[in-house]
């Protein structure tokens, strides 16, 4: 039973419904819907598509729409065509439309007099070229080339030493919210969060339309990387988006910081991601590097919640084979170790009721009691969360009786969500216990498992009971 998720990005080369279900036999847990690209409509139909796919196979696959945020562009080019910045020449950036040249160039930046200062430094096209700023004006924002070469139009900017005062959440993104939320997306993913503070706004608003879709803050600047404990004190997950934070960041930086975000969800007790370049070469390979792999499985025993996949199964030639590799390096890396190797660094702080019941729950599990698992029954999905980052080195099933929390398990490390009638008292939650675990053949009857749970079953209170129970005894029991 493989504990890492796999996220998969949907794309032109993958938003066919046979691929889709092949991506989920594959081991696709979670579809990631990339609003930077494609319209809104088209996301909708996605949504349900992936939907409709998941209920044939059987399958609880999550859905995360991935907010665009406010990127930063160059503007166009005269002629559209590719200017030359040549080392040592001075270019002035200005915030409104002009047909850029070598010498002036607009960057989608309404603050942008106001926010740069002189001496931080402006990465052009992905990091390729950079600028230093050497005079600041109304008129607009010299610069020098320190790294030249080629810049074509519409080019992505990034402003590494600045404290940009652009919110995270645009007006395309609260339209993509709006569409997202009919169509019961699991997670929103909130780009270029800069502090808590998008965290919140961005959940003021979600909850003014009706809903509580749980926010991922994508951590890809250098300002998120300084406040991270309290952004994701305020997020429901992490992203550690490593394609803009290597632009934001030096290389050599970005590894680090994978540790620290993985480190920092763990404490927060909330799912985290890592993105990026994973089988990269797979957009155009049927198989990938070496270095690859091992990124694959160091990212496993990082304890990352779930690994990612961007343009190898968005645009890529072989989006399921993709999947399927990534499966398999999880596997193999994960029958490497004991789950719990890697808990030191990860190990939340907190003297929460729950979390001390979840610890118990991990020792009794792994002790030489023969237990097969950890069985929890949760509404809110807060329980499984909790059993999936004490790591025990057993199953966690998460039993609920909301399609949407088993949807939203499928991001959690460990846990196989499994959805369930509502149990009606305590007594009865035991039976729902056994009949889930055994109506899916998780278990054998007469199996132990732990049994986690909140009771009274119609309270929201913490978790707060644990048994060891032989599976299929319910029936027999007399309360
Ligand atoms: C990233 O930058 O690594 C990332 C995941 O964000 P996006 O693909 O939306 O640019």
């Amino acid at each position: 039973m493989r504990r890492t998720k796999i996220v998969a990005t949907l794309g032109p080369a993958s938003l066919h419904r046979d691929t889709i279900a092949a991506m989920i036999r594959a081991g696709m847990d979670v579809a990631r819907l990339n609003t930077s690209h494609g319209t809104l409509e088209g996301h909708a139909h996605a949504a349900a598509l992936v939907r409709e796919v998941a209920a044939e196979e059987g399958r609880h696959v999550a859905v995360l729409m991935d907010l665009a945020g406010p990127k930063l562009r160059t503007g166009e080019t005269e002629f559209t065509r590719t200017l030359e910045l040549v080392p040592g020449h001075e270019i002035r950036l200005v915030n409104y439309p002009v047909a850029g040249t070598e010498s002036l160039l607009t960057v989608e930046y309404s603050r942008l007099t106001e926010d740069v200062q002189v001496g931080e430094r402006v990465l052009l096209d992905d990091g390729h070229i950079e600028l230093e700023v050497v005079r600041s004006s109304p008129e607009g924002v010299d610069c020098r080339v320190v790294a030249g070469g080629s810049l074509g139009p519409r080019k992505g900017v990034s402003f590494p030493g600045t404290n940009l005062t652009t919110p995270a959440l645009t007006d395309k993104d609260r339209a993509a919210i709006r569409v997202g939320v009919e169509a019961s997306v699991d997670y929103f993913g909130l780009s270029f969060v800069r502090d808590a503070d998008d965290v919140v706004r961005t959940r003021e608003f979600i909850d003014s339309l009706g809903y509580d879709t749980p926010i991922i803050a994508k951590i890809e600047r250098r300002q998120a990387v300084e406040h991270l404990d309290e952004i994701l004190a305020e997020a429901d997950g992490a992203m550690v988006a490593r394609g803009d934070l290597g632009v934001e960041l030096p290389p050599e930086d970005v590894p680090v910081q994978q540790r620290l975000i993985i480190a920092s969800a763990g404490r927060n007790m909330i799912p985290v991601i890592t993105a990026t370049q994973m089988l990269e070469s797979m957009i155009d390979a049927p198989r990938p590097t070496r270095a690859e792999a091992s990124d694959v499985a160091n990212a496993v025993w990082d304890l990352s919640d779930a690994l990612m996949l961007s343009g190898e199964t968005a645009i890529g030639r072989y989006p399921v084979a993709s999947v399927a590799m990534m499966d398999r390096i999880i596997v193999r890396a994960e029958e490497s170790i004991s789950e719990s190797d890697g808990i030191g660094m990860a190990a939340p702080e907190t003297d929460d009721h729950s979390y001390v019941v979840a610890l118990a729950a991990r020792s009794i599990v792994e002790s030489d009691l023969n237990m097969r698992g950890i069985a929890c029954f949760t509404k809110s999905g807060y329980t499984a969360l909790l059993l999936s980052k004490v790591h025990p080195n057993a199953p966690v099933f998460g039993i609920s009786p909301s399609e949407s929390v088993c949807r939203r398990l499928a991001l959690a490390r460990g846990v196989t969500p499994i959805l369930s009638q509502t149990a009606t008292s305590s007594e009865d939650l035991l039976h729902v216990v056994d009949s889930s675990l055994l109506g899916g053949r998780y278990i054998v009857e007469g199996d132990e498992v732990v049994v986690v749970a909140s009771l009274p079953v119609r309270a929201q209170g913490t978790t707060n009971f644990l048994k060891l129970h032989r599976v299929g005894d319910a029936a027999e029991y007399e309360w």
